[in-house]
């Protein structure tokens, strides 16, 4: 995809997006208070699908983030949009979200997840997040990390969803994917069960993806990009390139994306975000992405999902290669080692090692039976 896109000079923008150059959300009636001495974003918005939310092209990828001064900042820049879910951080992030956003509810998109589970266990997990976040509701509840297109039309997870929005604790449903996302979005644009898809998408992906996430957006559903970093080194570790603002130019190209949630941590990250907001990719930052490419190759999983569903024994490997995405490009352990604990537990995974040589083959130089191995190390957890 990345090299069809930077390659088209005379790339055509559809008109859907709106450039809005002073403050018109149906939201807000004034923009919050800014620094004076702070460089105020252009704000870009579109429409969320059939949900119809007017959002910010630059949402806040909270998950990684701890600081209530970077969602407070978010919300002075004029983002309008938030996610969150009540695994992140063992529910704090959450808990953070509320704390800052008091007295904003109204002017604020808050999205977040539920797991699958009994449905007093779901139950309670919805409460316990609208607990956190100091809310009646929240505008957008996912299913948090769907695998398969079997779960995308399970009638059983589109019941409890319609039961949450009947009684008010979300406004609109949805689901996220790390992998196998284009077969998803089109089961799902085919079952109309799902108002909103946050999936994995950035420079790296194939066309695949980028039909389907216009077919999902074709038949309504909101799109909201994420990983839209491909791994988010910091710029330190890669000899001062700074590829950021670039790789969020690439993905909010496609006027099917509704927005994308960059994860975020400090107050440099959100204003160089919302920057980008209203803005194109340039020549120098098509050149900029190109050296990250090669910096991520044989390195990190970018999710490009040329893979997906290799393994014969069915060991979600992307997971573990995701886990290992969040040691060494987001420098968070701990997520890496809830995500590989998740997944030994709930996968029995330890069945690597009766095979020879790992019949995945990453399309980008990854030895992926090697970071399975070392990703499991991170736990000390050898079965497999
Ligand atoms: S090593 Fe074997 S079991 Fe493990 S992911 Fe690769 S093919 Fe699957
Ligand atoms: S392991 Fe390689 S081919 Fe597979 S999704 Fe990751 S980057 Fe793509």
């Amino acid at each position: 995809m990345f090299k069809e896109e930077i390659g088209r000079r005379n790339f055509i923008r559809k008109i859907s997006s709106a450039v809005l150059g002073v403050w018109t959300s149906g939201l807000w009636n004034a923009r919050p208070s800014v620094a004076k001495t702070e460089n105020i974003p252009t704000l870009e918005y579109r429409t969320l699908g059939r949900t119809g939310l007017k959002v910010t092209t630059v949402g806040m990828g909270v998950m990684n983030c701890s600081d209530s001064a970077v969602v407070l900042r978010a919300f002075d820049l004029g983002i309008n949009f938030f996610d969150t879910a009540p695994s992140y951080m063992g529910g704090r992030n959450e808990e953070m979200v509320g704390k800052t956003l008091t007295g904003k509810r109204d002017k604020v998109f808050i999205q977040t997840k539920l797991s699958f589970g009994n449905e007093k266990r779901m139950r309670d997990s919805v409460e316990r997040s609208l607990r956190r976040l100091q809310t009646d509701y929240v505008d957008i509840l996912l299913w948090h990390g769907l695998d398969s297109k079997e779960e995308v039309s399970d009638p059983r997870l589109h019941e409890i969803m319609e039961k949450m929005k009947k009684e008010g604790k979300a406004r609109f449903t949805g689901f996220s994917a790390h992998s196998r996302m284009a077969t998803l979005l089109m089961e799902a644009a085919k079952v109309k069960d799902h108002d909103v898809a946050l999936v994995s998408y950035n420079f790296t992906h194939s066309k695949d993806l980028r039909e389907a996430v216009a077919q999902a957006s074709k038949s309504g559903i909101g799109i909201v990009a994420m990983k839209t970093q491909a791994g988010g080194y910091r710029k330190e570790k890669m000899g001062n390139l700074s590829p950021h603002q670039a790789a969020l130019k690439f993905v909010l190209r496609d006027t099917n994306v509704a927005l994308a949630v960059p994860g975020v941590t400090t107050l440099e990250q959100i204003g160089e975000c919302a920057a980008t907001m209203g803005t194109t990719l340039s020549q120098r930052e098509g050149d900029c992405l190109r050296q990250y490419q090669s910096f991520l190759r044989g390195r990190t999983c970018t999710m490009c999902g040329g893979c997906d569903g290799e393994c014969p024994k069915g060991v979600p490997y992307d997971r573990f290669l995701r886990a290992m995405m969040y040691r060494d490009g987001y420098e968070n352990d701990r997520l890496a080692a809830d995500v590989v604990r998740n997944t030994v537990a709930s996968q029995s995974a330890g069945r690597c090692s009766e095979c020879p040589s790992c019949l995945a083959v990453c399309r980008r130089g990854i030895d992926i039976q090697a970071q399975i191995t070392l990703a499991q190390q991170i736990l000390g957890n050898k079965s497999a």
